[in-house]
């Protein structure tokens, strides 16, 4: 089965998703739990949920992949930005429980300077307090592009955070194209490489959800700068393999593209007629 959606505005609440994923195409979405900037949620519309529910269930939907606001920073240097992470993600994960058993992802953070080995060490204790037994919800660790003082730049960097993980059962990996290639591993020549990488150092049993993106720049580039599929250096042919192979099906594909809702149903159709069953 392809479960493949995009990301959709959550601001009319958890049935508009649902009915847009539908319009859409799509069988998953993404959404920001919040404004992507941050600030405070919208209260939670139990009504407006069981709604939504019904429609996932009718629909066979797949797992979401909610997208924390990008510039929460779990290993900022400063505290009250730390705080302030904590309180979102803990906040968002009790949200999350009303769509139990969905993905959570967040960027693992920018070290600012402190060099990633900290970063990595606040990042994890970050989520030591935040994660709790009971949850229904996986929280993702996004592969980032490593522009900046980005720390999950590589996989080595997302197996320390996950190594230092108490509750580490409740985590896993969400791969994104885009970044990974943009970080240095060449999903283009060699797919079957990276993820033959990926399962030594992180384990494919953690992979759980595909951010797919092509790249407005070559590999290598640490730049995260997302293209339409098949639009940049990444290519289309890639990207049918990417939802064709063997150890990524029935992962979540999320688009993360440049589009408005028409580009979005395009790129979901064509994924669609790509994929092999
Ligand atoms: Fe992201
Ligand atoms: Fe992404
Ligand atoms: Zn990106």
């Amino acid at each position: 089965m392809l479960y493949i959606g995009s990301h959709i505005s959550a601001s009319k609440g958890y049935e508009a998703m649902g009915r847009q994923a539908l319009k859409l195409g799509a069988n998953t979405f993404a959404f920001f739990t919040r404004n992507p900037r941050g600030g405070k949620a919208k209260d939670i519309d139990e009504t407006d949920v069981a709604k939504f529910l019904a429609i996932a269930d009718g629909h066979d939907f797949g797992k979401l992949v909610a997208h924390a606001p990008y510039t929460l920073n779990a290993c900022a240097a400063k505290e009250d930005i730390r705080d302030f992470a904590k309180r979102t993600m803990k906040d968002d994960l009790l949200r999350m429980e009303y769509i139990p058993g969905n993905y959570y992802n967040f960027h693992p953070g920018s070290h600012v300077g402190q060099g990633s080995e900290e970063g990595i060490a606040l990042t994890a204790s970050l989520l030591n307090e935040v994660l709790s037994p009971d949850q229904a919800t996986t929280v993702l660790l996004e592969t980032m592009a490593g522009k900046g003082t980005e720390i999950g730049r590589n996989f080595e960097e997302l197996r320390a955070i996950l190594d230092q993980v108490r509750l580490d059962g409740k985590m896993g990996v969400c791969l994104d194209t885009c970044h990974v290639w943009d970080a240095g591993y060449d999903i283009v020549n060699d797919l079957d490489g990276v993820l033959d990488t990926f399962d030594h150092i992180i384990g494919l049993g953690r992979l759980k959800a595909i951010h797919m993106n092509d790249s407005m720049n070559p590999l290598s580039a640490h730049k995260d700068r997302h293209e339409k599929i098949g639009e940049g250096h990444i290519g289309l042919e890639t990207m049918k393999q990417v939802i064709n192979h063997p150890a990524l099906k029935g992962l979540p594909i999320i688009l993360e593209t440049p589009n408005d809702e028409a580009g979005y149903a395009k790129e979901i159709a064509l994924l669609k007629s790509l994929y092999e069953g």
